[in-house]
């Protein structure tokens, strides 16, 4: 049977309303889930303030990490049962790419799960999951392969932000960098996605982690989470400040987790000879990047290696269970990472705190919802 539920849909650029949805049941390999927390992510707010829906077109259901309960499942589900408690993440190899045909899974370019179909109850229009997943409703459908399947003893809110925010910063630096124990390693820009990649450094046995930002507040938290040292990009240069506390080695790995020309630049200087710098950060579409190739200070004299990683190269079926071993460890801490929670009916308020850089990491938090009479 067709089930309702509240969504909240972005119906045109920037605008999102909680409005009721039809979804037609799980069907082959999909499973129904009643949805506990979702994080608010900076893809989610790209695609709220395009004009076309990243070409996807309206209305749009988004948000693409979560957790909640199992309550339906369709034919062929094995994996997990109505009851059970899990991760959702939007990162399901295809099996069929390029990339995944040469065994390079984690490198998927077109991975995607399945979506689910579903329609706007006042006036039957058809909804589209933004990202193969779409969590901002009390209840989703979802690909079985997006969901893991959670330990008894870890949170619900903090397996919400697993799946895109902590995967992309941790996962640069285990499954895309492979920073080794005791390398020296320099995070610019420290928004969720950057202090996972400092709590991934730790978690790796670096021993020098640079924090670099602007904002004075994300280089507190920056400390908090691992980093040794901290670099105020306003007021000191961040590629003579990093020179400066290596004693002139330069970084064996330098994270851009910012998305801008000029921060790759400035990590490519700041490397070690024989250093690696990844890109995380999603740039603007008509960006080029220029970096020094010949003389000293190029990149060919010093051997540098620049790499990218999207979403931290993860497979959430295998990266998820790590990450809260390492978290039950005491070695990531993912409860400092959610500074807030809105509900459903407020998602516009986590985005204005990510614009404003005022968050770490915002989720919809359900249960709110229904605090307000709903
Ligand atoms: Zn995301
Ligand atoms: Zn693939």
């Amino acid at each position: 049977l067709t089930f309702e539920t509240a969504a909240a849909l972005l119906t045109s650029p920037g605008e999102i309303t909680v409005e009721a949805v039809e979804f037609d049941p799980p069907g082959q390999g999909q499973i129904a889930v009643r949805m506990a927390a979702a994080g608010v992510c900076h893809t989610d707010l790209h695609i709220r303030d395009s004009e076309d829906g990243w070409g996807r077109g309206f209305p749009l259901l988004l948000g693409h990490e979560g957790s909640g309960v199992v309550e339906q499942v369709g034919t062929g589900v094995t994996v997990v049962s109505p009851g059970d408690r899990v991760a959702i993440a939007c990162r399901v190899p295809c099996g069929v790419c390029a990339l995944c045909r040469r065994g390079d899974t984690r490198r998927c370019s077109a991975s995607s799960p399945g979506a689910a179909t579903l329609r706007t109850v006042d006036g039957g229009t058809t909804v589209t999951p933004a990202l193969g997943v779409g969590l901002f409703a009390e209840r989703v459908v979802v690909d079985a392969g997006a969901a893991v399947l959670l330990p008894s003893t870890f949170p619900l809110d903090q397996a919400a932000i697993l799946g895109c925010a902590l995967m992309t910063g941790f996962g640069a630096v285990i499954n895309t960098a492979h920073v080794f124990p005791g390398a020296s390693v320099a995070v610019v820009g420290c928004g969720g996605i950057g202090l996972s990649a400092i709590q991934g450094a730790r978690a790796a046995g670096a021993g020098q982690i640079v924090a670099i930002d602007v904002a004075p507040v994300k280089l507190e938290w920056a400390s908090k989470l691992g980093a040794t040292d901290v670099v105020d990009a306003s007021t000191e240069d961040p590629v003579e400040s990093v020179l400066s506390l290596t004693k002139g080695a330069g970084v064996d790995f330098a994270f851009e987790a910012v998305g801008l020309p000029s921060c790759v630049d400035e990590c490519v200087r700041m490397l070690a000879t024989g250093g690696v710098v990844t890109i995380i950060g999603v740039p603007q579409p008509d960006t080029r990047l220029e970096v020094a190739l010949g003389g000293e200070e190029g990149i060919f004299a010093k051997t540098s290696t620049v790499l990218v990683s999207h979403g931290g190269d993860s497979l959430p079926q295998h990266d998820l269970p790590t990450i809260w071993q390492l978290s039950a460890k005491g070695i990531l801490d993912i409860e400092q990472m959610l500074s807030h929670r809105v509900a459903l009916d407020d998602l516009d308020r986590g985005f204005q705190l990510m614009r404003n850089a005022e968050s770490i990491r915002t989720i919809v938090d359900f249960d709110l919802v229904s605090s307000r009479g709903r």
